[in-house]
């Protein structure tokens, strides 16, 4: 029931209905209807966390000192793992005293951010597509939103020709995000030399979501913001353990980089929460300590998955590039029809769930997003139900 004189407040009004929710309504709906649904819709990763990050957990569980409220800065010895973990991987030194900042997830942090930092009206650049809480956490903020178009002839990297220089003199924040979601791109090491000069030019808070730091395939590298000199300066970056230790539940992430900035997050969060359960920033030490063939075997899994999917999806016509990083396959709709209209019709006619590309803002329109988180087998499934649709890239009708 609704109260009729108790109105949310606008900035609720200024926010699209979150595509995932909506998904949710119409999978449940089909469920109900008793459809044997092949889910590749959100990045939820399948399977378990590590058994040494469980077993870590269980540990710090049963430990009473985990019990009471943990710092609001995070626990000395899970920020000390993070910037150990920084200097083994990218070999950036990082303070962990006021450069890093254990979040309750990332997305938690991204939308934080955007309260600590933009005022109504304030401008900001995000890219299109991009990450919904890129672009949600500064519409609740009430920014003035311009968005940056990803094209594929320019391999979703983001062009700094389509920033007018007055544009840019007026922004206060830019998110960007390689390897990136939804399209999978990566971008080159000298990108990210050229965003830190721009971002200088104009004076502009880089905040760079490196959520797929380790979800990398073929030998390729990701690059992180921080390697680059000058960085720090104009500068965080995010991470979560949600994607490569199969945590998403766990909520814990991470951000990195200006200690002024991170300060102001945290003045932030010290009036809305409490940080991670202690018992949990002890198991994510253990995550971010594992050794190194644990992540050959999460990556092996996702390459895996991938080239099996890109050869299948090639044999109904689609040519879907293989990405190097991430858990994603960014697949071209049939001509002429829309993100939506083709991911309703997938639900429809074959029981799988896609995510429509505009869930990610308009640059995602003409695509959906696989999300490579069942196996093989459960994939050749899918395709097979596509094949027995007559789904391919170029028979499908207009419209559903
Ligand atoms: C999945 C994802 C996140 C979410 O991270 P949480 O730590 O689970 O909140 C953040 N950024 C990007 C780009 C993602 O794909």
């Amino acid at each position: 029931m609704t109260i009729d004189w108790l109105k949310p407040a606008q900035r609720l009004g200024s926010l699209p209905p979150y595509v995932f929710a909506r998904l949710d309504e119409l999978k449940a709906n089909a469920r109900a209807e008793g459809v044997d649904l092949i889910d590749l819709g959100m990045g939820n990763p399948g399977g378990p966390a590590p058994q040494p990050v469980v077993e870590a957990a269980i540990a710090a569980i049963s430990d009473p000192a985990s019990h009471g409220y943990p710092p609001f800065e995070g626990t000395a010895s899970f920020r000390r793992t993070i910037t150990d973990w920084y200097h083994r991987r990218y070999g950036v030194t990082l303070d962990p005293d006021g450069e890093a900042l254990p979040l309750m997830g990332s997305k938690e942090g991204l939308g934080h951010l955007a309260m600590a930092y933009i005022d109504p009206g304030d401008v900001v650049l995000v890219p299109t597509p991009a990450y919904p809480a890129h672009f949600r956490g500064p519409a609740i903020a009430g920014a003035d939103i311009h968005t940056i178009p990803l094209r594929a002839e320019n391999n979703w990297i983001i062009d700094f020709k389509d920033i007018p220089a007055a544009l840019a003199d007026r922004a206060k924040v830019l998110y960007f995000n390689y390897p990136n979601n939804p399209t999978g791109a990566v971008a080159p090491r000298e990108f990210f030399e050229e965003m830190v000069a721009f971002g200088h030019r104009h004076q502009i808070l880089l905040i760079h979501d490196l959520c797929y730091a380790e979800l990398a395939f073929d030998g390729y590298q990701p690059t992180s913001l921080l390697e680059i000199p000058g960085a720090k300066e104009i500068s965080v970056e995010f991470h979560t353990l949600s994607k490569t230790y199969n945590m998403a539940g766990w909520r814990v992430g991470f951000v990195v980089g200006n200690r002024h900035v991170i300060q102001g997050l945290r003045t932030l969060k010290t009036n809305l929460d409490y940080g991670i359960f202690s018992a949990l920033q002890k198991a994510a030490e253990t995550a971010l300590q594992l050794p190194d063939h644990y992540l050959e075997e999460v990556q092996l899994r996702y390459s895996t998955r991938r080239d099996y999917l890109v050869k299948a999806l090639a044999t109904l016509g689609w040519e879907v590039a293989k990405p190097s990083a991430a858990m994603y396959l960014w697949v071209a709709c049939p001509p002429g029809t829309s993100a939506s209209d083709f991911a309703l019709l997938l639900l429809q006619k074959t029981g799988i769930v896609v995510t429509p590309g505009t869930a990610f803002g308009e640059g995602g329109e003409g695509y959906v997003r696989i999300s490579l988180i069942e196996d093989c087998d459960r994939l050749g499934e899918a395709v097979e139900r596509l094949r027995k649709a007559n789904i391919r890239y170029s028979s499908v009708p207009a419209s559903v």
